[in-house]
């Protein structure tokens, strides 16, 4: 048997070993994926070959930090500077990015993509530089602002307009507000409230990443009659992305994809 696990701090509301364990099962694939709550990103390597993973999803706060620990990496997420799925093979790790097409793909479900020509990230971390870079590969200006400035150099190097909080004041137009700090696992706002409802009354769609729970963003986002959508469908597409490399790509794509909608349509009764 195979084991898997999605590394983070905190980790307790991951639904990712839901979501893998019934793909697993769906596709007969003798695996198992548990969650790992890791305190230290140097440490990721040395636990990850003891446990004898085959494989792994990372998440908050560690998607740049455990890049290091990688003797490969893909060209996106080298891009993006931020890996989200690891794969073992032989004694060698290969990390990879799938929160960017998980995050489009769940984008254009909700909103016609041509209607979106601005938008707004709220937040500089791992899964902010994930969909800025998918955002500019379609064509969408995007403008990064965060509570921390040096998280934002990143962006600025690459050309991105930032800002942080604090600098922040008026409020430009965009079609897109999207909240990729994790304020709402501590259910709190990213930004005040002021400042976020003047973002909303020229939005057409308010995203926050969290996902499975009401959160106070997307609750204030309703207020202003815009599309409001949470992190479920990035969670389902970035999911069925790191399931085909968790099987090296040797199961039908297809036949991932069925069983992964059938396990959200499962998470969301
Ligand atoms: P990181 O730890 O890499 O980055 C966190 C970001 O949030 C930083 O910009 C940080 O700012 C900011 N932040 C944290 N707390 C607050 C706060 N109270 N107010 C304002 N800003 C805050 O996290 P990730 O990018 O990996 O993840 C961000 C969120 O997205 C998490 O909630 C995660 O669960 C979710 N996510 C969901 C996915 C899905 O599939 N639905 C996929 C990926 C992520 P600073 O630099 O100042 O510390």
């Amino acid at each position: 048997m195979r084991f898997y696990a999605v590394f983070g701090n905190p980790i307790n509301h991951s639904k990712s070993p839901f979501l893998h364990n019934f793909i697993f099962e769906r596709l007969k694939i003798d695996a198992r994926y548990v969650r790992f709550c890791l305190q230290d990103a140097r440490d990721f390597r040395e636990i990850f070959f003891k446990c004898g993973f085959s494989g792994a999803n990372i998440t908050v706060p560690f998607k740049e930090a455990v890049l290091e620990s990688c003797d490969e990496i893909d060209t996106i997420a080298r891009k993006i500077g931020a890996i989200n799925t690891i794969i073992r093979r032989d004694s060698a790790l290969f990390g990879y990015n799938t929160d960017a097409i998980g995050f489009y793909k769940s984008l254009a479900d909700s909103i016609a993509i041509k209607n979106i020509k601005n938008a707004l990230i709220i937040g500089a971390g791992g899964s902010a530089r994930a969909i800025a870079f998918i955002l500019k590969e379609h064509n969408i200006a995007v403008k990064v602002i965060n509570r921390s400035e040096s998280r934002l150099e990143f962006f600025n190097a690459e050309g991105f307009g930032c800002e942080s909080f604090s600098a922040f004041k008026k409020c430009d137009k965009f079609d897109a507000i999207i909240n990729a700090t994790s304020s709402s696992i501590n259910d709190t706002l990213p930004l005040e409230s002021a400042v976020l409802e003047r973002c909303f009354q020229d939005a057409k769609i308010a995203i926050d990443l969290m996902y499975g729970k009401k959160c106070k963003f997307l609750e204030l986002a309703k207020k202003h009659k815009i599309n409001a959508i949470d992190g479920t469908k990035m969670l389902l597409y970035q999911a069925i992305e790191a399931s085909n490399l968790f099987c090296e790509k040797k199961i039908p794509y297809k036949n991932i994809e069925k069983s992964a909608f059938e396990a959200y349509k499962n998470l969301m009764c």
